[in-house]
């Protein structure tokens, strides 16, 4: 006889941000939830994110004198995403984000600071918000994991420091001016003495910012709470009776488990970033032959849409962007591989230009990151590569870095040594490194300089609106993303394009259930995070756009959970 099936309310798949929202909602309503990650190490995609969240109308904007309205939101998420928005999941998200956060921070499963002047990326667009629906977390001290910190996956490796240190988007400003500022060097003289100390007992500091806070604090919230997380784990089939999901099949050290759920089965596997096939079918510069890396982790390979396919779910297609961009250079590492740097900050900083091959400029640098990557697909329509080169000259770079390269004090020769960064006295000799046409750099900064004494940009107006002049330099004047580039030597970066996560997926409803090609809801089976289709219809309207409707929808999806009468396993 086999072994019997485990048994439980709710089978979580994947343990991202949806996954931990969907566990953790069900279980604050008394659900018996049981979680499953394919990886040995958990926290997705999260654990290496930013783990910022867009949360329009969220109760930390009165505090901060900040007004909102869901009717703006809802007027700019139409504007903005067209008639791909999907109504009523829009309005399910907005409805239902502010009262998740105020719920997740009221049991300590979240905690999050307002950054109320982090505008919406189209500021200017119709219902915008100039700053207040962003939320940054707030650190985590990952020795409250316990036995547990060393399978919290480690963030990208070349968005740390000395050897696992962790850099928020709060401690930026004073790593900035670290050089310049008694406060700043202090501040950032603590965290380095707390990280030496790290050193002594643990691999990496524990001191965590951005997604690895997000997730270790949820985590540590699912343990406490009795939800166990089983790693190494992956949902391989989904297990139907009377049209209905009642459980799923797990691998799970070599055998093959069934667990059996008595209210329904929650996708949050990740999206499909890391399936080649899958990303050559809906990328088209994939497609055409130009190169990609790829930033989520290795297992975010689509198995939720497989396994909602299965069932008869449906792929959502149909998306402005089958993907969330961003430019990424490819860092060395000493032993030899190659890993991607995300370039979220310095583009938008006042001395730095991006250029193509020619040499020409294709994009307004202090767009989001999103704008960015198809203008360079575009500005290298018919070539052979997808590329271009971030560009800054001395001044700028020893103070904002360039990539992987931090700002001074850290060293510039390792880097070049590395050739990842390229470095000359002039701009034809470092056009020349580059292989960019040398007339064409020469040009391009020629004709950008002037202008830029004066704080202006006319080709692009960079620095235009509220969300670019957010990413400036505070106190740059008079345009805070703009500098002319005059004091060599100059040094050079290229980017590719990469992915924060995919934006196609499964196609769901209001409720986060996924629904059939009739879109009827298939009893028992949810999905939520990138396993959704996006519900900004593959479009980027602010930061947290995607953690922030993943959490929702998991929310919802423990809710729905919650509310629907147990199902009766084993009538026969
Ligand atoms: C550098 C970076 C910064 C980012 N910053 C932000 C930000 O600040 N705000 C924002 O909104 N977005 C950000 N993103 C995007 C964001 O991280 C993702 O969109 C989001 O984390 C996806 O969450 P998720 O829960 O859907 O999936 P994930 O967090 O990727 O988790 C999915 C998990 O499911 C597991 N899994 C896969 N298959 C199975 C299976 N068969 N069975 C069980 N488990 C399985 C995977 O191994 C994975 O651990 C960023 C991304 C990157 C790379």
């Amino acid at each position: 006889m086999g072994r019997r099936p485990d048994i439980c309310d709710v089978l979580i798949a994947g343990s991202g941000a949806g996954g931990f929202a969907a566990a953790l909602t069900a279980r604050l309503h008394g659900l018996d939830v049981i979680m499953v990650e394919k990886e040995l190490l958990f926290g997705g995609t999260t654990a290496y994110s930013a783990g910022v969240i867009w949360i329009p109308c969220n109760s930390h904007q009165q505090p901060n004198g900040i007004t909102d309205s869901r009717e703006d939101a809802l007027t700019y998420l139409t504007h903005h995403v067209g008639n791909r928005l999907d109504r009523a999941r829009a309005e399910a998200f907005l409805e239902n984000a502010p009262a998740m956060l105020d719920r997740f921070e009221r049991e300590g499963i979240v905690s999050y600071t307002l950054a109320p002047t982090w505008a919406d990326y189209h500021p200017d667009e119709p219902g915008a918000s100039q700053g207040g629906r962003s939320l940054v977390p707030d650190d985590f001290d990952g020795r409250a994991l316990g036995q547990w910190f060393d399978k919290l996956r480690t963030p990208i490796k070349t968005m740390t420091v000395f050897g696992g240190m962790m850099v928020g988007r709060n401690d930026l400003p004073h790593v900035f001016a670290m050089t310049r500022s008694v406060r700043s060097a202090l501040y950032v003289g603590r965290m380095l003495a707390r990280h030496g100390r790290d050193r002594l007992r643990y691999d990496r500091g524990t001191r965590l910012v951005n997604g690895n806070a997000l997730i270790a604090r949820l985590a540590a919230n699912a343990f406490r709470r009795g939800i166990p997380l089983w790693l190494g784990s992956p949902v391989v089939e989904l297990v139907r009776e009377d049209d209905r999901v009642v459980g799923a099949f797990v691998e799970r050290e070599g055998e093959r488990v069934e667990i059996r759920t008595r209210h329904g089965v929650v996708l949050a596997c990740g999206g499909f970033p890391a399936n080649p096939d899958l990303t050559r079918r809906v990328y088209g510069h994939i497609a055409a032959g130009k190169g990609h890396a790829t930033l989520p982790p290795p297992g975010n390979t689509g198995d939720g849409l497989r396994l909602a396919q299965s069932v008869g779910g449906t792929f959502a297609g149909d998306v402005d962007q089958p993907a969330a961009w961003t430019p990424v250079s490819l860092v060395p590492q000493p032993d030899g591989s190659i890993v991607p740097f995300p370039h979220f900050f310095e583009r938008s900083k006042p001395g730095y230009i991006s250029v193509d091959r020619r040499g020409r400029r294709f994009v307004n640098e202090a767009k989001s990151y999103h704008v960015f990557v198809p203008a360079m697909l575009e500005a290298c329509r018919g070539e052979q590569h997808a590329q271009a080169w971030i560009v800054g000259d001395h001044q700028a770079v020893r103070r904002f870095g360039l990539g992987a390269l931090g700002p001074a004090p850290m060293r510039v020769q390792p880097f070049l040594r590395l050739n990842y960064i390229k470095r000359s006295g002039t701009l034809r000799g470092l056009a020349e490194a580059c292989g960019i046409d040398a007339a064409g750099l020469e040009r391009t900064i020629g004709g950008f300089n002037g202008p830029a004494r004066r704080g202006e940009d006319p080709e692009f107006q960079r620095g235009s609106d509220a969300y670019q002049r957010f990413n400036g330099a505070s106190g740059h004047k008079p345009n805070p993303c703009v500098a002319p580039l005059d004091r060599p030597p100059f040094y050079a970066v290229r980017v590719i394009p990469s992915e924060l996560g995919t934006f196609a997926g499964i196609r769901t409803n209001e409720k986060a259930q996924v629904i059939d090609g009739e879109g009827r809801a298939i009893p028992g089976l949810y999905a939520v995070g990138n396993d959704a289709a996006s519900v900004m219809g593959g479009t980027y309207p602010g930061a947290g756009i995607t953690i922030g409707p993943a959490m929702t929808f998991g929310f919802i999806a423990g809710r729905h959970l919650a509310s629907a009468s147990p199902y009766r396993l084993f009538r026969t």
